[in-house]
């Protein structure tokens, strides 16, 4: 990457996008927070953190704020999430270049990360109109049961730096139709696009009229803010995107004080290629699971277990994407694979790269790619072949190396398949229904995400998103994950006259 002119520098386009975005100057200058942007590895801010007090103040003003907002009719409350889907479709182009630069995301990821949070959007504005409860057939003549969904309070989330800005939206569009208020301490690595979706935020609020002011609040800073939010009493949620670690941290913390918790941790995901399955279809699919993001996804496909039939068909056609997959600046070029975030992942992966080398992987790719700027870290993807199921392949390395070990039972595919801490994503290529209808059996997948001829990745906003084990149990975004972001009250109505006791039980005073 050539030195440029000042004019053309990263940093000079990031400040033009966030005045555009309505990010103010004093937000991300002068500071001492530094932020780096991954594609070129020079520094784009500096910014103000939160303190401590500061981190209570805003929380305490979300809990102010929530008392009001939860009195707000729900689909009144869509309504807000309605205009904040019409400002991200405005802003869409120019919030989308902001994740390349901040997160090194392809155009297109980039963008598909803003589509995304329209379409959570869409979503949280039907289902304001629609946080049903049960009507439940009671015992008792004269008597009616239901349920009545009501708003937590005030809801916590902390965020990683791959998804800098969907993983707010799916859980800030659900928490604020469902009548809480938010407060949000994104990554330390990706702050400039969470104070670009607080500016968009706030032109939807101000559309919008009578909102309460400080439904949605943003803390800058490190881990230690984000402890502020899981320790802090008025916090009644949080949901919390990050590594296993963090969630090991976060968790006990969380149960401790007996506050909500939506753990979204590590995956290890992986894919089996069955001897029927479409091999053109599954080339796809593995390529980008695995390569795309840079290996950056908690969904990217990391393992893969291919029957010994089709193993010498694959692996050439594989290795060929993988030595030939352009890999380069988002910014500037058209290359499928961006930079990893920084030097600790690059890091990381070349010394997963050795221990696999060490006991017996044979490596594809995974050199570094020298794009002539010193401090950012652009890598070949690496396709590890395996001689076993084992060392590294068995912890997530959050960076595009793929392990591959060969097959021959399905039932051994599947036991390797289960064998790991982390539980998210899982997909199977087969045209046999046995086997597809077997790996979405009780005793198939554990993961929470379990796909048939589709890979790991890129997974929609209408269902249920996040994984089992180690990767937290927690669920997000579509189906009845709202359901986390409320608390349910079980009414029993009695309009007779008499007091008949459940269970048949007497007591006549
Ligand atoms: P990370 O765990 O280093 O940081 C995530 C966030 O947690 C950051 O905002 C960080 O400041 C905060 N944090 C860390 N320790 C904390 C603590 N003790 N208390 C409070 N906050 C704390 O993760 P990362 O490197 O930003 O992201 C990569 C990881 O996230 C990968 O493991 C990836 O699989 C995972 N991830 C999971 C999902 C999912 O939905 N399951 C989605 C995206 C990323």
């Amino acid at each position: 990457m050539d030195t440029q002119s000042t004019e053309k520098s990263v940093s000079t386009e990031t400040r033009a996008l966030l005045a555009k975005l309505g990010v103010a100057d004093t937000a991300v200058s002068g500071g001492t927070m530094a932020s780096f942007t991954p594609v070129t590895g020079e520094k784009i801010a500096d910014l103000p953190v939160h303190s401590a007090a500061d981190a209570g103040a805003i929380i305490e003003r979300a809990a102010n704020a929530f008392r009001d907002w939860r009195l707000v009719p729900a689909p009144k409350r869509g309504e807000l999430i309605r205009l904040l889907g019409e400002e991200l479709r405005a802003s869409k182009a120019d919030l989308g270049r902001l994740v390349s630069i901040e997160a090194g995301k392809i155009p297109s990821e980039g963008l598909g990360e803003v589509q995304e949070m329209i379409d959570i959007c869409d979503f949280a504005v039907g289902l304001s109109r629609q946080l049903y409860g049960l009507t439940i057939a009671t015992e008792r003549p004269g008597h009616r049961m239901m349920e009545t969904w009501h708003p937590l309070g005030v809801v916590g989330v902390i965020s990683a730096f791959n998804f800098p800005v969907a993983v707010w939206s799916w859980n800030t569009a659900l928490a604020i139709v469902a009548g809480n208020t938010v407060v949000w301490k994104p990554s330390e690595k990706t702050p400039l696009t969470a104070l670009a979706c607080q500016a968009i935020f706030d032109r939807a609020i101000k559309r919008f009229g009578d909102a309460p002011a400080d439904i949605s609040q943003v803390l800058v800073g490190d881990r230690s803010i984000g402890e502020v939010l899981v320790d802090h009493p008025k916090v009644a949620l949080v949901s919390a995107t990050g590594s296993t670690r963090m969630g090991r941290e976060v968790g006990p913390r969380l149960a401790k004080r007996f506050a909500r918790s939506i753990l979204e941790l590590g995956g290890n995901n992986a894919g089996i290629v069955c001897p029927s399955a479409d091999l053109d279809m599954a080339l796809r699919a593995i390529a980008f699971g695995a390569m795309g993001t840079a290996g950056q996804r908690c969904t990217t496909l990391r393992r893969l277990f291919v029957h010994a039939d089709v193993y010498d068909k694959l692996l050439p056609r594989l290795k060929k994407a993988y030595e030939s997959v352009s890999v380069g600046s988002p910014l500037e070029t058209s290359a499928l694979v961006g930079p990893l975030i920084d030097k600790a992942a690059f890091e990381g992966m070349q010394k997963a790269i050795e221990t696999a080398k060490a006991i017996g992987g044979q490596v594809t790719g995974g050199d570094r790619v020298d794009t002539g700027a010193a401090e950012a870290y652009y890598v070949k993807p690496a396709l590890i072949e395996m001689p076993d199921h084992a060392g590294p392949m068995l912890e997530e390395t959050f960076a595009p190396i793929l392990y591959v070990v060969k097959y021959t039972e399905f039932d051994e595919a599947l036991r390797m398949h289960n064998d790991v801490g982390a539980g998210l994503s899982s997909s199977i290529f087969t045209l046999n229904m046995q086997e597809s209808e077997r790996f979405l059996a009780v005793d198939g997948s554990d993961c929470g995400i379990a796909n048939v001829n589709i890979g790991t990745s890129g997974a929609e906003i209408g269902g249920a998103f996040g994984g089992e084990k180690e990767t937290g149990g927690g669920r997000e975004s579509g189906s009845d994950a709202w359901k986390a972001y409320m608390r349910r009250a079980t009414n029993t109505v009695n309009y007779s006259k008499a007091l008949p006791l459940a269970q048949g039980v007497s007591f006549d005073i």
